[in-house]
Protein backbone atom coordinates (compact mmCIF):
# COMPACT_ATOMS: atom_id res chain seq x y z
CA UNK A 1 0.00 0.00 0.00
CA UNK A 2 1.53 3.76 -0.51
CA UNK A 3 1.48 6.04 1.90
CA UNK A 4 -1.22 8.47 -0.16
CA UNK A 5 -3.71 4.74 0.22
CA UNK A 6 -2.99 4.46 3.31
CA UNK A 7 -3.96 8.25 4.22
CA UNK A 8 -6.93 7.72 2.19
CA UNK A 9 -8.25 5.44 4.18
CA UNK A 10 -7.93 7.04 7.24
CA UNK A 11 -9.34 10.37 5.75
CA UNK A 12 -12.66 8.37 4.25
CA UNK A 13 -13.41 7.79 8.35
CA UNK A 14 -13.20 11.10 9.45
CA UNK A 15 -14.27 13.48 6.27
CA UNK A 16 -17.13 12.54 3.46
CA UNK A 17 -15.35 11.13 0.66
CA UNK A 18 -12.00 11.49 2.69
CA UNK A 19 -11.62 14.91 0.24
CA UNK A 20 -13.06 18.25 1.10
CA UNK A 21 -13.66 19.22 -2.36
CA UNK A 22 -15.16 16.48 -4.38
CA UNK A 23 -13.44 16.58 -7.39
CA UNK A 24 -10.40 15.39 -5.51
CA UNK A 25 -11.59 12.17 -4.53
CA UNK A 26 -10.31 10.93 -8.53
CA UNK A 27 -13.85 9.40 -8.66
CA UNK A 28 -13.91 10.60 -12.41
CA UNK A 29 -10.71 9.03 -13.18
CA UNK A 30 -10.62 6.15 -10.87
CA UNK A 31 -7.73 5.29 -8.25
CA UNK A 32 -6.64 6.51 -5.15
CA UNK A 33 -6.05 10.76 -4.78
CA UNK A 34 -2.58 11.49 -4.13
CA UNK A 35 -1.97 12.89 -0.69
CA UNK A 36 0.58 15.86 -1.07
CA UNK A 37 3.57 16.60 1.01
CA UNK A 38 5.11 20.08 0.05
CA UNK A 39 5.39 22.07 -3.41
CA UNK A 40 7.96 23.92 -4.83
CA UNK A 41 7.88 26.15 -8.58
CA UNK A 42 5.94 23.61 -10.77
CA UNK A 43 6.77 20.39 -8.98
CA UNK A 44 4.22 18.88 -6.58
CA UNK A 45 5.55 15.79 -4.45
CA UNK A 46 3.70 13.63 -2.81
CA UNK A 47 3.85 12.02 0.78
CA UNK A 48 5.59 8.45 -1.73
CA UNK A 49 8.21 10.86 -2.22
CA UNK A 50 7.09 11.33 -5.89
CA UNK A 51 7.72 14.52 -8.28
CA UNK A 52 4.78 15.75 -10.57
CA UNK A 53 4.61 18.52 -13.38
CA UNK A 54 1.60 20.52 -11.83
CA UNK A 55 -0.84 21.79 -14.05
CA UNK A 56 -3.71 22.35 -11.64
CA UNK A 57 -2.04 24.85 -9.67
CA UNK A 58 -3.80 24.24 -6.66
CA UNK A 59 -7.06 24.93 -9.26
CA UNK A 60 -5.94 28.14 -10.77
CA UNK A 61 -4.36 30.33 -7.69
CA UNK A 62 -1.03 29.18 -7.91
CA UNK A 63 -0.09 31.32 -11.28
CA UNK A 64 3.70 31.81 -9.94
CA UNK A 65 4.13 28.46 -9.07
CA UNK A 66 4.09 27.20 -5.63
CA UNK A 67 6.26 28.71 -2.59
CA UNK A 68 7.12 32.12 -4.23
CA UNK A 69 9.58 33.66 -2.72
CA UNK A 70 7.38 36.99 -2.92
CA UNK A 71 3.93 34.85 -1.35
CA UNK A 72 6.07 33.84 1.27
CA UNK A 73 8.04 37.12 2.29
CA UNK A 74 4.90 39.02 2.23
CA UNK A 75 3.29 36.15 4.59
CA UNK A 76 5.69 36.12 6.89
CA UNK A 77 5.95 39.81 7.20
CA UNK A 78 2.49 39.58 8.05
CA UNK A 79 1.98 36.64 10.47
CA UNK A 80 4.75 38.88 12.72
CA UNK A 81 1.81 41.60 13.00
CA UNK A 82 -0.89 39.57 13.63
CA UNK A 83 -2.80 37.07 12.14
CA UNK A 84 -6.64 39.27 11.75
CA UNK A 85 -8.23 41.96 13.83
CA UNK A 86 -11.79 41.90 12.50
CA UNK A 87 -10.80 45.30 11.84
CA UNK A 88 -10.00 47.71 8.91
CA UNK A 89 -6.71 47.30 7.48
CA UNK A 90 -4.70 49.39 5.34
CA UNK A 91 -3.99 46.40 3.11
CA UNK A 92 -7.43 46.18 2.01
CA UNK A 93 -7.64 49.81 0.20
CA UNK A 94 -4.38 48.34 -1.50
CA UNK A 95 -5.75 45.49 -2.51
CA UNK A 96 -9.17 47.29 -4.02
CA UNK A 97 -6.73 50.13 -5.65
CA UNK A 98 -4.64 47.38 -7.23
CA UNK A 99 -8.03 45.73 -8.77
CA UNK A 100 -9.70 48.58 -9.55
CA UNK A 101 -6.44 49.68 -11.61
CA UNK A 102 -5.95 45.96 -13.18
CA UNK A 103 -10.07 45.69 -14.10
CA UNK A 104 -10.86 48.98 -15.38
CA UNK A 105 -14.49 48.30 -14.73
CA UNK A 106 -14.39 47.56 -11.56
CA UNK A 107 -15.21 50.84 -9.71
CA UNK A 108 -15.83 49.86 -6.25
CA UNK A 109 -14.96 46.17 -4.91
CA UNK A 110 -15.89 44.02 -1.67
CA UNK A 111 -13.24 41.28 -0.34
CA UNK A 112 -14.94 37.77 0.40
CA UNK A 113 -13.74 34.25 1.07
CA UNK A 114 -14.13 32.50 -1.94
CA UNK A 115 -15.12 32.41 -6.14
CA UNK A 116 -18.40 31.15 -4.26
CA UNK A 117 -19.22 33.66 -1.80
CA UNK A 118 -18.44 35.95 -4.55
CA UNK A 119 -20.94 34.89 -7.07
CA UNK A 120 -23.67 34.51 -4.88
CA UNK A 121 -22.72 38.14 -3.52
CA UNK A 122 -23.57 39.18 -7.00
CA UNK A 123 -26.30 37.47 -7.44
CA UNK A 124 -28.01 38.56 -4.58
CA UNK A 125 -26.69 42.25 -5.17
CA UNK A 126 -27.93 42.18 -9.18
CA UNK A 127 -31.63 41.12 -7.95
CA UNK A 128 -31.37 43.50 -4.94
CA UNK A 129 -30.44 46.19 -7.78
CA UNK A 130 -32.93 45.09 -10.31
CA UNK A 131 -35.40 44.24 -8.05
CA UNK A 132 -36.51 40.85 -10.24
CA UNK A 133 -35.96 37.74 -9.25
CA UNK A 134 -35.14 35.47 -12.40
CA UNK A 135 -31.21 34.93 -13.48
CA UNK A 136 -30.05 33.47 -16.36
CA UNK A 137 -26.83 31.00 -16.35
CA UNK A 138 -25.32 28.62 -19.29
CA UNK A 139 -25.65 24.85 -19.38
CA UNK A 140 -22.14 23.45 -17.83
CA UNK A 141 -20.73 26.35 -16.35
CA UNK A 142 -20.12 26.12 -13.01
CA UNK A 143 -19.99 29.14 -10.52
CA UNK A 144 -19.45 27.64 -7.33
CA UNK A 145 -22.03 25.82 -4.78
CA UNK A 146 -24.43 28.71 -4.69
CA UNK A 147 -28.09 27.38 -4.62
CA UNK A 148 -29.49 29.49 -6.97
CA UNK A 149 -26.43 28.60 -9.41
CA UNK A 150 -25.91 25.00 -8.96
CA UNK A 151 -28.56 24.39 -12.09
CA UNK A 152 -27.14 21.79 -14.64
CA UNK A 153 -23.48 22.94 -13.14
CA UNK A 154 -20.16 22.09 -14.54
CA UNK A 155 -17.19 20.83 -12.88
CA UNK A 156 -17.06 18.43 -9.88
CA UNK A 157 -20.87 18.34 -9.99
CA UNK A 158 -20.58 17.68 -13.81
CA UNK A 159 -18.21 14.95 -13.01
CA UNK A 160 -20.03 13.38 -10.39
CA UNK A 161 -23.12 13.39 -12.66
CA UNK A 162 -25.01 15.69 -10.06
CA UNK A 163 -25.34 19.00 -11.93
CA UNK A 164 -28.86 19.87 -10.19
CA UNK A 165 -27.86 19.29 -6.21
CA UNK A 166 -30.87 18.00 -4.30
CA UNK A 167 -30.98 20.34 -1.72
CA UNK A 168 -31.67 23.02 -3.08
CA UNK A 169 -35.48 24.08 -3.57
CA UNK A 170 -37.37 23.62 -6.75
CA UNK A 171 -39.12 27.60 -6.32
CA UNK A 172 -35.39 28.86 -6.42
CA UNK A 173 -33.96 26.76 -8.92
CA UNK A 174 -37.06 27.75 -11.11
CA UNK A 175 -35.65 31.20 -11.00
CA UNK A 176 -32.36 30.16 -12.90
CA UNK A 177 -32.99 29.98 -16.39
CA UNK A 178 -30.38 27.41 -18.26
CA UNK A 179 -29.41 28.45 -21.76
CA UNK A 180 -26.62 27.57 -24.05
CA UNK A 181 -23.34 28.73 -23.58
CA UNK A 182 -22.11 30.22 -27.05
CA UNK A 183 -25.78 29.92 -28.12
CA UNK A 184 -26.12 33.78 -29.10
CA UNK A 185 -29.61 33.24 -30.80
CA UNK A 186 -30.84 31.56 -27.20
CA UNK A 187 -30.42 33.86 -25.68
CA UNK A 188 -31.87 36.98 -27.61
CA UNK A 189 -34.96 34.40 -28.51
CA UNK A 190 -35.23 34.47 -23.97
CA UNK A 191 -34.67 38.09 -23.72
CA UNK A 192 -37.90 38.71 -26.16
CA UNK A 193 -39.55 36.92 -24.05
CA UNK A 194 -38.88 37.69 -20.76
CA UNK A 195 -36.03 40.10 -20.61
CA UNK A 196 -37.63 42.32 -18.47
CA UNK A 197 -37.91 39.93 -15.40
CA UNK A 198 -34.55 38.71 -15.52
CA UNK A 199 -32.22 40.47 -13.25
CA UNK A 200 -28.78 39.04 -14.33
CA UNK A 201 -26.57 37.07 -16.68
CA UNK A 202 -23.63 35.01 -14.69
CA UNK A 203 -21.24 33.63 -17.33
CA UNK A 204 -17.88 32.27 -17.57
CA UNK A 205 -16.51 34.28 -20.34
CA UNK A 206 -14.09 31.53 -20.59
CA UNK A 207 -15.73 28.22 -19.81
CA UNK A 208 -13.51 26.38 -17.84
CA UNK A 209 -15.67 24.13 -15.84
CA UNK A 210 -17.09 22.07 -18.66
CA UNK A 211 -13.37 21.91 -19.51
CA UNK A 212 -11.77 24.74 -21.62
CA UNK A 213 -14.16 26.74 -23.67
CA UNK A 214 -13.44 30.03 -25.04
CA UNK A 215 -16.71 32.46 -26.20
CA UNK A 216 -17.15 32.60 -29.96
CA UNK A 217 -16.39 35.82 -31.32
CA UNK A 218 -19.82 37.89 -30.85
CA UNK A 219 -21.40 35.81 -27.76
CA UNK A 220 -20.20 37.92 -25.20
CA UNK A 221 -21.20 41.06 -26.49
CA UNK A 222 -24.86 39.78 -27.59
CA UNK A 223 -25.05 39.74 -24.58
CA UNK A 224 -23.79 42.98 -23.19
CA UNK A 225 -26.41 44.02 -25.65
CA UNK A 226 -29.61 42.35 -25.06
CA UNK A 227 -28.36 43.33 -21.10
CA UNK A 228 -28.30 46.75 -22.00
CA UNK A 229 -31.65 46.62 -23.90
CA UNK A 230 -33.43 45.07 -20.76
CA UNK A 231 -31.88 46.78 -17.67
CA UNK A 232 -29.87 43.46 -16.56
CA UNK A 233 -26.64 43.28 -14.83
CA UNK A 234 -24.04 41.49 -17.00
CA UNK A 235 -21.90 39.43 -14.44
CA UNK A 236 -18.40 37.84 -15.45
CA UNK A 237 -17.80 35.30 -13.48
CA UNK A 238 -13.64 35.78 -13.72
CA UNK A 239 -13.13 33.13 -10.86
CA UNK A 240 -10.87 31.55 -13.00
CA UNK A 241 -9.76 33.36 -16.07
CA UNK A 242 -9.34 36.91 -13.50
CA UNK A 243 -5.44 37.52 -14.03
CA UNK A 244 -5.03 34.38 -16.07
CA UNK A 245 -6.09 35.09 -19.30
CA UNK A 246 -4.65 38.49 -19.74
CA UNK A 247 -3.94 40.65 -17.00
CA UNK A 248 -7.29 42.32 -16.80
CA UNK A 249 -9.01 39.33 -17.37
CA UNK A 250 -11.32 38.01 -19.79
CA UNK A 251 -12.80 41.40 -20.09
CA UNK A 252 -9.91 42.35 -21.53
CA UNK A 253 -8.92 39.89 -24.21
CA UNK A 254 -12.47 40.36 -25.40
CA UNK A 255 -13.38 44.09 -24.74
CA UNK A 256 -16.27 43.29 -23.55
CA UNK A 257 -17.21 44.87 -20.50
CA UNK A 258 -19.32 43.71 -17.29
CA UNK A 259 -21.69 45.20 -15.02
CA UNK A 260 -20.01 43.21 -11.85
CA UNK A 261 -17.19 40.88 -11.84
CA UNK A 262 -16.58 37.82 -9.34
CA UNK A 263 -13.36 36.69 -8.54
CA UNK A 264 -11.67 34.22 -6.97
CA UNK A 265 -8.03 32.16 -7.15
CA UNK A 266 -5.60 34.18 -8.35
CA UNK A 267 -6.53 36.71 -6.16
CA UNK A 268 -5.75 35.25 -3.09
CA UNK A 269 -2.35 33.50 -4.11
CA UNK A 270 -3.40 30.50 -2.72
CA UNK A 271 -5.27 31.55 0.48
CA UNK A 272 -8.81 31.74 0.79
CA UNK A 273 -9.90 34.59 -1.45
CA UNK A 274 -12.84 36.30 -3.45
CA UNK A 275 -14.04 39.57 -4.36
CA UNK A 276 -16.81 41.11 -6.45
CA UNK A 277 -17.11 44.50 -7.49
CA UNK A 278 -18.31 46.36 -10.53
CA UNK A 279 -19.92 49.67 -11.36
CA UNK A 280 -19.97 52.42 -8.47
CA UNK A 281 -24.01 52.67 -9.02
CA UNK A 282 -24.66 49.11 -8.92
CA UNK A 283 -22.17 48.15 -5.89
CA UNK A 284 -23.04 51.42 -3.61
CA UNK A 285 -26.45 49.23 -2.89
CA UNK A 286 -23.48 47.14 -0.97
CA UNK A 287 -24.26 47.39 2.79
CA UNK A 288 -23.63 49.65 4.79
CA UNK A 289 -24.12 51.92 2.00
CA UNK A 290 -26.92 50.33 0.86
CA UNK A 291 -29.77 47.62 1.63
CA UNK A 292 -28.24 44.62 0.05
CA UNK A 293 -26.67 42.46 3.01
CA UNK A 294 -23.35 41.34 2.61
CA UNK A 295 -21.03 40.39 5.46
CA UNK A 296 -17.56 38.17 6.63
CA UNK A 297 -16.00 37.33 9.57
CA UNK A 298 -12.81 36.90 7.99
CA UNK A 299 -13.26 39.06 4.98
CA UNK A 300 -10.09 41.32 3.79
CA UNK A 301 -8.07 38.77 6.45
CA UNK A 302 -4.87 40.51 6.38
CA UNK A 303 -2.66 37.13 5.99
CA UNK A 304 -4.74 36.82 2.82
CA UNK A 305 -4.09 40.33 1.41
CA UNK A 306 -0.69 40.25 1.93
CA UNK A 307 -0.82 36.70 -0.63
CA UNK A 308 -2.69 37.83 -3.03
CA UNK A 309 -1.34 41.44 -3.03
CA UNK A 310 2.05 39.99 -3.45
CA UNK A 311 0.51 37.99 -6.47
CA UNK A 312 -0.90 40.59 -8.32
CA UNK A 313 2.33 42.96 -7.67
CA UNK A 314 4.49 40.11 -9.42
CA UNK A 315 1.67 39.40 -11.95
CA UNK A 316 1.71 43.44 -13.19
CA UNK A 317 5.18 42.74 -14.06
CA UNK A 318 5.58 43.43 -18.03
CA UNK A 319 5.39 40.94 -20.29
CA UNK A 320 4.08 38.38 -17.33
CA UNK A 321 1.23 37.63 -19.57
CA UNK A 322 2.77 37.30 -22.99
CA UNK A 323 5.50 34.98 -21.29
CA UNK A 324 3.09 32.36 -19.55
CA UNK A 325 0.34 32.78 -23.14
CA UNK A 326 3.46 31.53 -24.94
CA UNK A 327 4.31 28.75 -22.70
CA UNK A 328 0.94 27.36 -22.59
CA UNK A 329 0.55 27.76 -26.55
CA UNK A 330 3.97 25.70 -26.82
CA UNK A 331 2.36 23.24 -24.38
CA UNK A 332 -1.14 23.03 -26.64
CA UNK A 333 0.82 22.95 -30.01
CA UNK A 334 2.81 20.13 -28.59
CA UNK A 335 -0.29 18.05 -27.30
CA UNK A 336 -1.72 18.25 -30.14
CA UNK A 337 1.53 17.27 -32.30
CA UNK A 338 1.98 14.50 -30.20
CA UNK A 339 -1.84 13.04 -30.55
CA UNK A 340 -1.55 13.48 -34.29
CA UNK A 341 2.45 11.50 -34.13
CA UNK A 342 0.59 8.88 -32.38
CA UNK A 343 -3.29 8.89 -34.71
CA UNK A 344 -5.15 9.98 -31.30
CA UNK A 345 -7.96 12.39 -32.41
CA UNK A 346 -7.77 15.53 -30.33
CA UNK A 347 -8.86 18.78 -30.06
CA UNK A 348 -6.74 21.48 -28.27
CA UNK A 349 -7.75 25.13 -26.93
CA UNK A 350 -7.75 27.84 -24.40
CA UNK A 351 -7.18 31.55 -23.85
CA UNK A 352 -3.97 32.71 -22.03
CA UNK A 353 -2.69 30.57 -19.08
CA UNK A 354 -5.80 28.23 -19.45
CA UNK A 355 -6.08 25.63 -21.65
CA UNK A 356 -7.89 21.97 -22.49
CA UNK A 357 -8.17 18.54 -24.93
CA UNK A 358 -10.53 16.84 -26.05
CA UNK A 359 -10.61 13.68 -27.19
CA UNK A 360 -12.40 14.07 -30.19
CA UNK A 361 -12.76 13.70 -34.16
CA UNK A 362 -14.09 17.22 -33.91
CA UNK A 363 -11.63 20.11 -34.71
CA UNK A 364 -12.89 22.44 -32.06
CA UNK A 365 -15.38 22.12 -28.94
CA UNK A 366 -18.04 25.30 -28.98
CA UNK A 367 -20.92 23.73 -26.70
CA UNK A 368 -21.58 21.71 -24.35
CA UNK A 369 -23.26 19.10 -25.71
CA UNK A 370 -19.83 18.21 -27.89
CA UNK A 371 -17.97 18.30 -24.87
CA UNK A 372 -20.56 15.19 -23.10
CA UNK A 373 -19.70 13.44 -26.41
CA UNK A 374 -16.03 13.16 -26.20
CA UNK A 375 -14.65 10.28 -25.12
CA UNK A 376 -14.18 10.18 -21.21
CA UNK A 377 -12.30 6.56 -21.14
CA UNK A 378 -9.81 7.72 -23.58
CA UNK A 379 -9.25 10.48 -21.08
CA UNK A 380 -9.06 8.59 -17.62
CA UNK A 381 -6.44 6.20 -19.43
CA UNK A 382 -4.69 9.31 -20.81
CA UNK A 383 -4.89 11.00 -17.32
CA UNK A 384 -3.38 7.70 -15.33
CA UNK A 385 -0.77 7.49 -17.95
CA UNK A 386 0.32 10.34 -17.26
CA UNK A 387 0.14 10.35 -13.49
CA UNK A 388 2.59 7.35 -13.70
CA UNK A 389 4.72 9.71 -16.03
CA UNK A 390 4.88 12.49 -13.22
CA UNK A 391 2.50 14.94 -14.75
CA UNK A 392 0.00 15.84 -12.29
CA UNK A 393 -3.68 17.21 -14.76
CA UNK A 394 -6.71 17.51 -13.51
CA UNK A 395 -8.63 14.84 -12.48
CA UNK A 396 -11.46 15.19 -14.35
CA UNK A 397 -12.23 15.40 -18.31
CA UNK A 398 -14.22 18.54 -17.45
CA UNK A 399 -11.89 20.46 -15.98
CA UNK A 400 -9.76 23.26 -17.63
CA UNK A 401 -5.44 22.66 -17.01
CA UNK A 402 -3.67 25.85 -15.91
CA UNK A 403 -0.17 26.73 -16.66
CA UNK A 404 2.61 28.43 -14.13
CA UNK A 405 5.11 30.80 -14.68
CA UNK A 406 7.41 28.11 -12.85
CA UNK A 407 7.28 26.15 -15.45
CA UNK A 408 10.31 25.77 -17.17
CA UNK A 409 10.77 25.28 -21.50
CA UNK A 410 12.20 22.13 -19.87
CA UNK A 411 9.28 21.09 -18.25
CA UNK A 412 6.89 21.63 -21.33
CA UNK A 413 8.98 19.63 -23.35
CA UNK A 414 8.79 16.69 -20.80
CA UNK A 415 5.05 16.75 -20.39
CA UNK A 416 4.97 16.33 -24.26
CA UNK A 417 7.05 13.67 -24.39
CA UNK A 418 5.17 11.56 -21.76
CA UNK A 419 2.12 12.41 -23.71
CA UNK A 420 3.19 11.00 -27.08
CA UNK A 421 4.06 7.76 -24.86
CA UNK A 422 0.60 7.26 -23.06
CA UNK A 423 -1.41 8.33 -26.26
CA UNK A 424 0.76 5.33 -28.25
CA UNK A 425 -0.87 3.20 -25.69
CA UNK A 426 -4.29 4.19 -25.74
N1 LIG B 1 -16.67 30.37 -10.42
C1 LIG B 1 -15.85 29.68 -11.21
C2 LIG B 1 -15.74 30.03 -12.66
C3 LIG B 1 -15.08 28.65 -10.68
O1 LIG B 1 -14.27 27.95 -11.48
C4 LIG B 1 -15.18 28.36 -9.30
C5 LIG B 1 -14.39 27.27 -8.70
O2 LIG B 1 -13.74 26.50 -9.35
C6 LIG B 1 -16.04 29.12 -8.52
C7 LIG B 1 -16.77 30.13 -9.11
C8 LIG B 1 -16.17 28.86 -7.06
O3 LIG B 1 -15.02 29.24 -6.39
P1 LIG B 1 -14.66 28.59 -4.96
O4 LIG B 1 -14.35 27.15 -5.21
O5 LIG B 1 -13.49 29.40 -4.48
O6 LIG B 1 -15.85 28.77 -4.09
Amino acid sequence: MTNSETLFEQAQKYIPGGVNSPVRAFRGVGGTPLFFKHAEGAYLYDEDGQRYIDYIGSWGPMILGHSDQRIKDALHAQVDLGVGYGAPTSLETDMARKVCELVPSIELVRMVNSGTEATMSAIRLARGYTGRDKIVKFEGCYHGHVDSLLVKAGSGALTLGVPNSPGIPGSLAELTLTLDFNDIDGVRETFKEMGDQIAAIIVEPVAGNMNCIPAVPGFLEALREVCDEHGTVLIFDEVMSGFRVALGGAQELYGVTPDLTALGKVIGGGLPVGAFGGKREIMEHIAPLGPVYQAGTLSGNPLAMSAGLATLNAISEPGFHDRLTKKTVALRDGLKAAADATGIPLAVQGAGAMFGFFFTEEPSITRFDQVMDCDTERFKKFFQGMLKEGVYLAPSAFEAGFTSAALTDEDIADTIKAAKKVMATL
